[in-house]
């Protein structure tokens, strides 16, 4: 099954919304009343997950991403304040991100983080979802250095795969699918910071005149169609429209199952230039380290495929996963160490 088509009236509709958000121009209009409408009709939506940024207790900081500060807060409870920097004297911006607010207020899935509502008044513009407990898929594999069983890593990726099925089908694509943005909180997956990435690109970017910003642990989860798009502009800032799609997404998952399976990252410890080229060039980590059945890794060559048409969707990498033999007598112990694989080096 290689190529799908992902034409959904409902998704359709939803993203004709974010245009609505602007103004009327009600001279050029053939049915202004109509219109007029609708658009205060969805404004006024909007409005309803519109926080004032003063009723926000802002506490400790989380860390700093690629938008700005992340912080704990109150609102109601606990939640992540995710200040998003970003030029706020140009109404284009302010206009994109409420478009993506628009998608965020319409998610509502049980591996997907609840957004809660967003500060869109400048200058003060943040997004406000639960708090996450629990840590990362990132500080497990990677600095804890866990290895889950075969039995724990179908249930983790399937729950992923579920999460991105469901933001595919409303129109969302994530765009930045990496382990640092997926928690496992009770033993539960929840994913986060879908849909932001293109914000970025009208952030103010701090970079060198002459080079990418590279972010440790992000290019491998680059489909070669983005890998090849990376560029700086004249004036030093770097263009962040990347032509993401559903299936860039999917080439990403690739890259948290082969996570999963090796405790590491694909092209580890390899400079940037070398991934770029042979990223580009259709070249793929080996996997003859990775001690794992066929159908295992026949998963990571159907995500990783160079044509996007080629990747499959997530209901079918869902059905794929589940397919795979469970070890009996696992059950019990989700911690127990993963003696599927070994990378390389460990
Ligand atoms: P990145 O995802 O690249 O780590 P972010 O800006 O998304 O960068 O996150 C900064 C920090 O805030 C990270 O440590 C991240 O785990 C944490 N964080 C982000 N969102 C949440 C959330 N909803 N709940 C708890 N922590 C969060
Ligand atoms: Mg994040």
């Amino acid at each position: 099954v290689d190529s799908h088509d992902t034409h959904d009236p409902f998704t359709d509709s939803e993203r004709t919304l974010p245009e609505q958000v602007e103004p009327v121009d009600e001279v050029s209009d053939p049915e202004p009343n109509i219109l007029l409408a609708t658009r205060k009709n969805s404004q006024k939506l909007l409005s309803e997950w519109d926080i004032p940024f003063e009723q926000l207790e802002i506490l400790d900081l989380i860390g700093t991403g690629r938008f700005g500060a992340v912080h704990k807060g109150k609102w109601h409870g606990d939640v992540a304040i995710k200040m998003m920097d970003i030029d706020t004297d140009d109404e284009k911006q302010l206009q994109a991100f409420k478009r993506e607010v628009s998608y965020f207020r319409k998610t509502r899935h049980d591996f997907v983080v609840l957004f809660m509502g967003a500060c869109m008044r400048p200058p003060h513009l943040a997004i406000v979802t639960s708090l996450c407990k629990g840590q990362t898929l990132y500080t497990h594999i990677h600095l804890r250095k866990d290895r889950f069983n075969i039995n724990r890593t179908i249930q983790i990726a399937t729950q992923i795969t579920q999460g991105m099925s469901y933001l595919h089908h409303k129109g969302i694509v994530h765009k930045d699918l990496k382990s640092k943005n997926i928690f496992i909180e009770n033993g539960k997956v929840v994913l986060t910071d879908f849909a932001l990435f293109s914000i970025g690109r009208l952030s103010k970017q701090k970079t060198r005149k002459d080079s990418l910003v590279i972010p440790d642990g992000w290019l491998c989860y680059l489909a070669p169609e983005l890998i090849t798009s990376l560029k700086i502009n004249t004036d030093g800032t770097q263009d962040m429209e990347l032509p993401f799609s559903e299936k860039s997404d999917v080439y990403s998952f690739g890259t948290i199952w082969y996570e999963l399976l090796a405790g590491e990252w694909p092209f580890h410890k390899q400079p940037v230039e070398t991934v770029i080229w042979q990223v580009g060039k259709g070249l793929k980590q080996p996997l003859n380290h990775l001690q794992a059945s066929r159908d295992v890794k026949e998963i990571l060559m159907m995500c990783w495929s160079y044509s996007p048409d080629s990747r499959p969707i997530f209901q079918h990498i869902k059905k794929t996963i589940l397919r795979l033999p469970k070890k009996k007598g696992l059950h019990r112990s989700p911690s127990h160490p993963l003696h599927l694989s070994r990378s390389a080096e460990s």
